[in-house]
């Protein structure tokens, strides 16, 4: 029996009301008079219910799909201006107990290089990490009790914090480790993560059984009701997403929409973030072995649509795409990509030639953090370094009374400028550095009060002369 508050997974994630949904929006599709009526009420920016989006979805009348997604353009522009947050991943350890079918650090996987950093690889990383711009991490690490035990995770983000390199510093470090128990999360909580971050892969159950054969993450209620067992120890900002490519995408945004229905149903607040993934060639894995991939123009309206459904969760993109997907998606809801990464475990200190042995997946997109930075601007975004709301407590609903106050522009707005003068002083190269300068001299005037204004043009001042470490 679905039901969004129960805290059990196969009743939040209903199945029959998944399916019934499914039907609903093929039934819908052509309805013009419930497409437009769901398009007024998505325009009030509240958000819509998984089954409106799912029409949405599946609306094939080329007219509304360009109402969908001029809308979808407008949130974002709206919620999200033209800023553009960045974070980069950083890969512990590679050892993993589980067998994913899909992950080629799955147990039986005997050909990839298995490796663990140790905390002085660690330091060498994160300042590989810091001496490119980054300021903002996502730790990956794969699942193994006696390799990667919950301390080895605390005792990293203990060390990555603890780094100040030059002028860098990782200000927020987030966490996409498995499933665990709630005392564990307490522990994350107190080490200072940021979001927690977990990918439910797909929401279809059986398949999820099929897919994960071996190890803890088999067990579908366990991992489904993580993010329940995150907040109940602290954590109240979690990042979900769904690996497309494994299930029907249908079947798995009705899933991914109805889990942030259900957080904000139990939790009073919904996921911080969604990750929106595709599967990706791999050691040992082969995309075309799942026929559930997706193309290009699907994958813009999922984004579009989810942009739609859940305004004030961030949405994010990795280097698994190319150069041309992120700029098309970039405009209908991204608001945070990553740059310059190496998805092997040390990658970011080491050779390229050792790079793919140990890496998750093959990355798309393999410029340098400067050349999407200088990217992104020629684009007419504004790359944003800014950790502000975790650093200055504005997690969980005190995030999202922020953002539904209006008030984001006030501060997401200077932050970026002011955390974009600091790459540029630091780290750009002088083009980027050029074209930055003269993007935050524009952008001042967008700044709604003057008073904060005043305050940027004062710390812009006192960047250029050394200083760092400034935010609203
Ligand atoms: S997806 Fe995660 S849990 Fe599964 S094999 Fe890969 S690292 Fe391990
Ligand atoms: S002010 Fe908060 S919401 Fe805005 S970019 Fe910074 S961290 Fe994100």
């Amino acid at each position: 029996m679905y039901n969004p508050k129960s805290m059990k997974a196969e009743e939040f994630i209903s199945d029959e009301e998944i399916k019934d949904t499914l039907a609903y929006a093929q039934a819908n599709k052509n309805n013009i008079e419930l497409i437009d009526s769901i398009l007024e009420k998505a325009k009030l920016r509240k958000g819509l219910t998984h089954r409106e989006a799912l029409v949405l979805l599946d609306c094939d009348i080329e007219e509304k799909n360009e109402e969908i997604y001029a809308l979808a353009k407008q949130i974002k522009k709206d919620f999200y201006g033209n800023r553009i947050v960045m974070f980069a991943p950083l890969y512990l350890s590679n050892y993993c107990v589980n067998g994913c079918v899909y992950c080629p650090y799955h147990i039986g996987n005997k050909n990839i290089a298995r490796k663990k950093l140790t905390q002085e690889e660690i330091r060498k990383e994160v300042i590989a990490l810091q001496d490119m711009g980054h300021k903002r991490l996502a730790l990956e690490t794969g699942e193994d009790p006696i390799n990667n035990p919950i301390e080895y995770v605390l005792e990293s983000i203990k060390t990555i914090y603890s780094i100040k390199h030059k002028n860098g510093a990782i200000r927020r470090v987030n966490v996409n480790i498995a499933a665990t128990t709630v005392e564990n999360y307490r522990k994350l909580k107190e080490a200072g993560i940021g979001t927690y971050i977990l990918f439910q892969e797909t929401y279809h159950k059986e398949s999820y059984e099929k897919l994960h054969p071996t190890g803890p993450k088999h067990n579908y209620a366990y991992h489904t009701e993580a993010m329940d067992r995150a907040m109940e120890g602290g954590i109240d900002d979690v990042g979900c997403g769904v690996l497309f490519g494994l299930e029907m995408y249908r079947y798995e945004l009705a899933g991914l929409l109805m889990h942030a229905e259900h957080l904000e149903a139990v939790h009073g607040v919904g996921p911080h973030t969604i990750s929106v993934p595709r599967i990706r060639k791999a050691n040992d894995i082969d995309p075309e072995a799942f026929d559930n991939s997706i193309d290009d123009d699907i994958f813009a309206k999922i984004v579009a649509v989810i942009r739609i459904a859940v305004p004030y969760t961030g949405m994010i993109i990795s280097t698994r795409e190319t150069k041309e997907c992120r700029e098309k998606v970039l405009n209908l809801g991204v608001s945070q990509i990553s740059g310059g990464s190496k998805t092997s475990v040390g990658g970011y200190a080491e050779d390229e030639e050792d790079e793919e042995d140990s890496s998750q997946f093959e990355v798309e997109d393999r410029r340098t953090l400067d050349q999407v930075v200088n990217w992104l601007m020629k684009l007419g975004h504004i790359p944003s370094f800014c950790t502000a709301c975790y650093r200055e407590g504005r997690t969980g609903d005190r995030f999202m009374a922020l953002c539904k106050s209006g008030q984001i522009q006030n501060c997401c707005h200077p932050n970026a400028l002011i955390t974009l003068k600091e790459y540029l002083e630091d780290y750009a190269t002088q083009e980027t550095k050029d074209i930055g300068n003269k993007i935050i001299i524009d952008e001042l005037k967008n700044i709604p009060r003057e008073k904060i204004r005043e305050i940027v043009v004062k710390n812009l001042e006192k960047i250029e002369n050394g200083e760092r470490d400034f935010r609203f």
